[in-house]
């Protein structure tokens, strides 16, 4: 299972997939992309191998320069189209890779204020309570930050939002993410594999980093919320 996206200068969807297939090593019984294309998210998902979600964009392209990207490996919910990622609830998607292991009482909570689900995993539980926290009047950035301090368990995340063609909100907690420097463009992937056709220029998050990304900027928050001082390596690969 593993988690790509990109803030990048040419077509998301190509450099998404590629991506996503050098981590099939990991194994996956799903996988999606979502989109920014002139401000409008849009996701296309898949359940089986990759090829699955390359045909599907041959018949159903996925336009825009930013997206982030997901291959599954199903611990709650059943491998299938509903349960793949990426989650949309409203203006936001997110890949998720772990465990969000208080999923029931985030869900209960949601129920509360009226918020029904279209899913059976724990992940659908992140994406409603970052767009119920948007509704409350939070920036994007303050919405996924606000979730990401509620979620108990391991995960790697990646949040991309409606009408933000240049943002990526993306967390670590017991699941590693490494952040990839571009020219004029900036990646993130479950590891420096993923990253290694479009960039050897990596910085890591640490544990309960969360990393706030445009395409010339990145800005690390610890756990605490105050601002990191992360550097970047360069990567050696074989590819
Ligand atoms: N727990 C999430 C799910 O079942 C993510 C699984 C994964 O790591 O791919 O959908």
């Amino acid at each position: 299972c593993g988690i790509v996206g990109v803030l990048g200068e040419h077509e998301a969807a190509p450099t998404l997939v590629e991506a996503l297939k050098r981590l099939e090593y990991r194994g996956y019984d799903s996988a999606g992309i979502a989109t920014v294309n002139s401000g409008t998210l849009g996701r296309r998902r898949a359940v089986g191998k990759l090829v699955n979600l390359s045909d599907l964009l041959v018949h159903d392209p996925l336009p825009g320069k930013s997206g982030i990207g997901h291959t599954r490996w199903a611990t709650h919910g059943v491998p299938s189209v509903t349960n793949a990622h990426p989650h949309q609830a409203g203006p936001v998607a997110v890949v998720h890779n772990g465990i969000v292991e208080n999923y029931r009482e985030l869900r209960a909570e949601l129920a509360e204020h009226g918020i029904g689900f279209a899913t059976e995993t724990d992940t659908e539980t992140v994406a409603l309570m970052t767009e119920y926290y948007l509704k409350t009047g939070l920036s994007p950035v303050e919405a996924a930050f606000k979730t990401i301090d509620q979620l108990v368990g391991a995960f790697a995340l990646a949040f991309l939002f409606d009408g933000q063609d240049d943002l990526i909100v993306a967390a670590r907690k017991g699941s590693p993410l490494a952040i990839g420097h571009g020219d004029g463009e900036m990646y993130v992937g479950s590891d420096a594999i993923a990253l290694a056709p479009l960039t050897d220029r990596i910085t890591y998050l640490e544990e309960g980093d969360r990393a706030v990304l445009t395409r010339t900027s990145l800005e690390i928050r610890n756990e605490a919320g105050e601002l990191a001082n992360r550097e970047s390596r360069q990567i050696k690969l074989d590819h």
